[in-house]
């Protein structure tokens, strides 16, 4: 942190500063120059708060230079973090696609979705069971018999499974047949959550909330790491902003952001990033090139009668398209992506 001292500061109230950030366990550099003083503070204790050095008198201006957040961050671990799934490893040369309805609604939607997605190239199976709906009359997602569904659906195709856990009271149960736990958007500063999942060993998706900057979102991934699960998977699903043709603004800019910042994975999310089926496709392959370590895409075999999200849900067709595309992109930006089930099946015989 830099202290800028006004000019007309007096050598009173700059030592009145100085002893404060001592007092704080910062080590003090000062240096002057004809027309004022500047205090450069390292370390210090972790909790604290530049606002206290703002607002005492003779300072003009504080510049913090480092992060907030220590575990997430690069400067703490300069190398990429990979998050196993099993043998499947979100933040490593393969681009890993995560897929599947918003809900999970039945045995055969769900059972349809796995197969489609498999088919395709995707190596976990997304779906809901516990939703977080914006009102309290939509359908809330069909809670343990759903996970039940989606472990035996993935299990038939060997995917892996990522679903929401909204509340404390259902870490336990999520993670019996979830292999990544999603925090959604709207739980991102869910700190109770957040504390709990930390104390979990099972990884977490973090969803970035609706309105939150990237430093709320990493200061949220902190909650987990310095709670003791480093397993830590970010996912950008975009952001409320002044334009209202699509349902969020997708920040595509945070997939470099972030990856120069911090040293987690990063997946975007191009489903809720933009709420309209015609525009997943874009934006998915724009997330790739970008840089990002995966996605997680809302399919559906029937999305017209999709129960949740049906609008920004892409029929199995468009993800097998898609999928080609992305075959096309990842390797010209260094990456590898699964190649289709089949010619692997051809391989084999
Ligand atoms: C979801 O994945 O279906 C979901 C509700 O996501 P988000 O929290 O990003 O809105
Ligand atoms: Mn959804």
């Amino acid at each position: 942190m830099v202290v800028v001292m006004e000019e007309r500061a007096s050598e009173e109230q700059i030592q009145r500063v100085i002893a404060h950030l001592v007092e704080h366990q910062f080590d003090v550099h000062r240096s002057t120059d004809q027309l004022r003083s500047m205090l450069g503070a390292v370390g210090g204790v972790r909790s604290f708060d530049a606002r206290l050095i703002e607002v005492m008198d003779g300072v003009q201006e504080v510049a913090r230079i480092t992060e907030p957040y220590k575990l997430a961050s690069r400067t703490f671990r300069p190398e990429n973090t990979t998050v196993p799934l099993g043998e499947v490893r979100v933040g490593g040369d393969e681009v890993i696609v995560m897929a599947g309805p918003c809900s999970v609604e039945t045995e055969e939607q769900i059972g349809a979705a796995a197969a489609a997605v498999k088919n395709a190239g995707a190596k976990v199976l997304r779906g809901g069971a516990f939703k977080p709906r914006s009102s309290p009359y939509s359908f809330q997602g069909l809670g343990e018999e759903a996970l039940r569904l989606m472990r035996a659906a993935a299990d038939a195709e060997g995917l892996k499974v990522v679903s929401e856990v909204m509340d404390v009271s259902q870490i336990e149960l999520v993670s019996r047949y979830a292999d990544i736990l999603q925090v959604g958007a709207r739980n991102m500063q869910n700190y109770s959550l957040l504390r709990e999942l930390g104390r979990s060993g099972t990884p977490i998706l973090l969803k970035r909330g609706i309105s939150a900057n990237i430093e709320e979102w990493l200061l949220s991934a902190e909650y987990l790491l310095s709670g003791g699960n480093p397993n830590v998977v970010l996912c950008e699903r975009g952001i409320r902003t002044f334009e209202n043709y699509t349902r969020n603004t997708m920040d595509i800019s945070a997939v470099p952001v972030v990856q120069k910042l911090s040293h987690l994975p990063i997946i975007a999310d191009p489903s809720h990033g933009t709420g309209l089926r015609d525009k997943v496709a874009p934006m998915a392959r724009a997330a790739i090139a970008a840089g990002a370590d995966g996605l997680i895409i809302e399919v559906h075999p029937d999305p017209d009668h999709a129960l949740s999200d049906g609008a920004q849900s892409i029929f199995p067709a468009q993800f097998d398209r898609l999928m080609a595309e992305l075959r096309i992109i990842a390797p010209a930006i260094g990456r590898s992506i699964c190649l289709e089930p089949a010619a692997y099946r051809g391989w084999g015989t």
